[in-house]
């Protein structure tokens, strides 16, 4: 359910790997801690599968002003009378994080 498109490419982080011939001299760790840096890039490579990080995507795409910001944290308030169904924000959500459910009636 991810929108990929909207995420840029970046490679994982290496991280440094003991040479063969240090690995048989010793008890070292044979591959190495990501420092601060990488490990910084690394949480920025996060994709946030199913979680909204509050992109706005969604409140700037529903035509019918039926989406309400909550502010830094709380995220989005739905409201359902005056969604008209058009599925607009489930296919814009870079995440995934909004889910369609048929009406029963
Ligand atoms: S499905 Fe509803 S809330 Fe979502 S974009 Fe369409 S009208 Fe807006
Ligand atoms: S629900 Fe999806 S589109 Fe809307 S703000 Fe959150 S991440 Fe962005």
């Amino acid at each position: 359910m991810l929108n990929t498109w909207y995420y840029s490419d970046a490679p994982r982080t290496v991280r440094p790997m003991l040479s063969v011939m240090r690995r048989q001299s010793g008890f070292a760790e044979i591959i190495g801690d990501i420092d601060q840096e990488n490990a910084t890039f690394e949480a920025r490579r996060c994709l946030s599968c199913g979680n909204c990080f509050e992109c706005d995507n969604c409140y700037g795409v529903c035509p019918d002003n039926a989406i309400r910001k909550l502010g830094p944290g709380n995220r989005f308030e739905f409201k359902y009378d005056y969604c008209k169904g058009c599925g607009l924000c489930p296919s814009e959500c870079p995440c995934g994080a909004i889910m369609m459910i048929p009406e029963e009636i």
